[in-house]
């Protein structure tokens, strides 16, 4: 008898027939002599609705009350869910992430998880029930508030349990097949990796592939947790993530795959100082408001100007605190203007075979200059080159890159069951 988890994705319960059908692979799980602890998502896009309700209620900002709105979403699946495998003739008992155990820190929209304590997880699976948590939640141990984990938490939530409980696997139920060579919304020839790293998928998903929230792939590695991730749409076998996948015949490739990301801007800081202490003072500043900055570039300033502009990227949704926390600090630092540009995008080309091998990022430029996509910032780590460009150029440079590395798939066109992509 094994133990899974089994996290279902918020495409995977959109509507009473999906949570049905989701039932009956829980309950076919579970009579196939398997413990099963399932985490879920909120229906379809309701985490995407609940902000649009909350902007129209109100302009400002209140970070309490907005995860404790938002979690009410994974709390409407999980209760629905154990419903319908009780229903099916199995025990099930739902819990929110609190009850579950799950307690978290940090701060409200973005808490880690720091630590399980699967008591109650334990004691419904030993009366033959099946426990069904509310994914993206926890119990902040200091305050006792409730906290939502960042966007595509469930994931981590997913990864956390499977630790917790030493489950054999960590099944990701999703819209598509597995993890593809790049997005199949996007590039629709993208083929099916049957593995991949947990260094590799850890780029995949920090450079904007949303199949897995970057912490559950963190999580999961240091806790050595094998994720299944496949299709609650079909039967077929996905992809596995693992600490190195098993070299059949083949070599393995040089490439995993191609990522992109539109949920970043630049910010560019003009005239700064070229002296000593410049950048420091600046990041600084910046670091107070508690920004991720992701790529920086400083222009090489003119001798006769002694100024410099600097430039960094960032989430888009930490734009305006990075700005204010500049503007505070304006005088000290010593600039003359910020320029915000939300238009930007990021393209990232990510494969552990990167490091042995010459000529990768000769052949990831060329493709960009053959589809006429102009750079703009370049960063690079031993296993992935990222670039930013305009963001209405990111979708045709992904497709560019992905031919001009021979990732397209022989064996027809990936399908996208369901998900609205939002
Ligand atoms: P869920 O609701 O199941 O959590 P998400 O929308 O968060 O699903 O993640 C699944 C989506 O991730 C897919 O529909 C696909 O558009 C997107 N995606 C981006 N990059 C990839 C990739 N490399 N492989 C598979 N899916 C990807
Ligand atoms: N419902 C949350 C979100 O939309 C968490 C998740 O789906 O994993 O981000
Ligand atoms: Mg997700």
């Amino acid at each position: 008898m094994a133990l899974v988890v089994q996290k279902y994705g918020g495409s995977s319960v959109a509507d009473a027939d999906a949570i049905k059908r989701v039932a009956r692979r829980i309950v076919d799980t579970r009579n196939a002599g398997n413990d099963v602890v399932v985490t879920v998502s909120a229906m379809g896009d309701t985490t995407d609705e609940l902000i649009d309700l909350s902007n129209a209620v109100s302009g400002a900002e209140h970070p309490r009350e907005m995860d404790i709105l938002l979690t009410a979403g994974e709390r409407i699946s999980m209760s629905l869910l154990a419903m319908a495998v009780r229903d099916l003739g199995v025990g099930a008992q739902s819990f929110t992430g609190p009850q579950a155990g799950v307690l978290t820190s940090g701060a409200y929209g973005r808490a880690r998880i720091i630590d399980v304590t699967p008591g109650r997880l334990r004691s419904a699976l030993d009366a033959g029930d099946v426990a069904i948590v509310a994914g993206f939640q926890g119990l902040n141990q200091d305050t006792q508030d409730i906290q939502t984990l960042g966007r595509g938490g469930s994931d981590t939530t997913a990864v956390a349990l499977a630790a917790a409980l030493e489950a054999d696997v960590c099944e990701i139920y999703t819209d598509v097949d597995g993890v593809f060579s790049a997005d199949p919304r996007i590039v629709p020839s993208a083929r099916k990796l049957e593995s991949i790293t947990y260094e590799e998928m850890l780029d995949m998903a920090a450079s904007g592939a949303k199949v897995l929230m970057p912490r559950c792939v963190e999580y999961a590695r240091r806790f050595s947790v094998p994720i299944h991730v496949r299709s609650s749409f079909s039967g077929l076998t996905g992809t596995m993530v693992v600490e190195e996948t098993q070299g059949d015949d083949m070599e393995d490739p040089i490439i995993a795959g191609v990522a992109s990301d539109r949920s970043e801007a630049k910010i560019t800081v003009i005239g700064v100082p070229d002296v000593p202490g410049s950048a420091a003072r600046l990041f600084e500043a910046v670091a107070t408001a508690d920004v991720n900055i992701d790529m920086i570039v400083q222009n090489v300033s003119a001798t006769h100007t002694g100024v410099t502009d600097i430039s960094f990227t960032l989430p888009t949704a930490q734009v305006a605190a990075a700005k204010s926390a500049l503007e505070a600090d304006a005088e000290q630092i010593g600039f003359t203007e910020l320029v915000v540009d939300d238009t930007i995008g990021k393209i990232s080309l990510i494969g552990a075979g990167m490091r042995a091998s010459s000529g990768v990022s000769a052949k990831f430029f060329a493709a960009l200059r053959d589809a006429g996509i102009n750079i703009e910032m370049i960063s690079t780590s031993d296993i992935r080159i990222s670039v930013v460009t305009r963001s209405e150029l990111l979708d045709g440079a992904v497709r560019a890159v992905h031919t001009a590395f021979g990732l397209d798939s022989t064996q027809g066109e990936a399908v996208v069951y369901g998900g609205t992509g939002r």
